[in-house]
């Protein structure tokens, strides 16, 4: 059996095995979704009332040390069963899906969220699970556990920009590398700011990750790189980045009227925006949409910036990225 068989014959079995998840995604089938046009893409909302446990998730370093890690196998309820991906990584179902197949990836040891060298993994597991996007929430864009290295993942074609993608590259992409075997393109819709990495081999796509996770971390002085990130495997990989500017919109914050419970993470870079809170899900504008991307994407400059970058560290590696 392939892992990805493997992965569907769990969350089948959980669906009945483990009430919690079984509950949840009966509701899922229920869940609520609207969804704004934008020129040349689409934004949708999902209310989905069981996210509220990581949306409202306290990230700060005192309530991380003050809770036992839902990700470490001691504290795991019983019913909760895991495939093995390689030696390090355990794949688990997510009890609280936004998808209808929802993994969370998670490394066996509890160490923190770190990207630089956890992406040859990222790549590994998103070419051995080709029905699943899978994806990354740095420690500060979105992780509910960013004291415990995981990854997540969920099936394919929901996440509006994956069947946007060659239209969005069309319309808003910019060139900044194409070979033989790799292309890279910046994409600026006017809501989100993102490099999509295609190649068929590991080699470049490890490296322009790296390119792009030095820029960053230097960019922030130091911190884990701020970013989401989504891949898909199709005889080749294209990896979606978003570098992210802020963590969470000044709504989040906001009480009384004006708060929007909402905490973007990579679902979200995907066009999928999520509301737990029935009230948000009624009221959510068309402005209030652009107002949060405006807060949480990269900025402009810094992407300009980023993009020339790139684009001369690809320019300066000819072995790995000449024609
Ligand atoms: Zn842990």
């Amino acid at each position: 059996m392939s892992l990805q068989e493997r992965a569907d014959a769990l969350f089948e079995d959980q669906k009945i095995s483990w009430p919690l998840l079984g509950d949840n995604w009966e509701k899922l089938s229920g869940a609520r979704l609207k969804h704004f046009d934008f020129d040349g893409f689409t934004i949708h909302v999902q209310c989905n009332p069981k996210r509220i446990v990581s949306s409202s998730a306290k990230v700060d370093k005192v309530s991380i040390e003050n809770r036992a890690c839902f990700l470490c196998e001691e504290n795991r309820p019983p019913e909760e069963k895991n495939v093995w991906f390689g030696e390090e990584y355990e794949i688990l179902c997510n009890p609280f899906p936004i998808f209808r197949e929802h993994f969370t990836i998670a490394k066996a040891e509890h160490t923190p969220q770190v990207i630089e060298s956890e992406f040859g993994a990222f790549l590994e597991l998103s070419r051995a699970l080709p029905d699943l996007a899978v994806f990354y929430n740095a420690p500060n864009c979105g992780a509910s556990a960013p004291d415990h290295m995981h990854f997540q993942a969920g099936n394919r074609g929901f996440m509006p920009i994956e069947k946007e993608l060659e239209s969005l590259k069309q319309k808003y992409g910019v060139l900044l590398l194409e070979s033989d075997k790799s292309r890279v393109t910046a994409v600026n819709d006017g809501l989100r700011r993102f490099y999509v990495l295609e190649s068929a081999s590991r080699k470049p796509l490890e490296e322009m990750g790296a390119f792009a996770f030095r820029f960053l971390r230097e960019l922030q002085h130091g911190e884990e790189p701020m970013i989401n990130m989504l891949s898909y495997y199709d005889q080749g990989w294209k990896v979606l980045l978003f570098p992210r500017h802020m963590h969470r919109p000044w709504q989040y914050f906001e009480e009384g009227e004006k708060n929007i419970l909402l905490s973007p993470a990579s679902v979200d870079m995907g066009g999928t925006l999520i509301t737990p809170l029935e009230k948000d899900f009624e009221k959510i504008t068309r402005e209030d949409i652009e107002d949060i991307f405006s807060q949480v994407s990269f900025s402009t400059g810094h992407f300009d910036r980023m993009n020339q970058d790139m684009k001369n560290k690809m320019k300066s590696n000819e072995e790995t990225f000449g024609p």
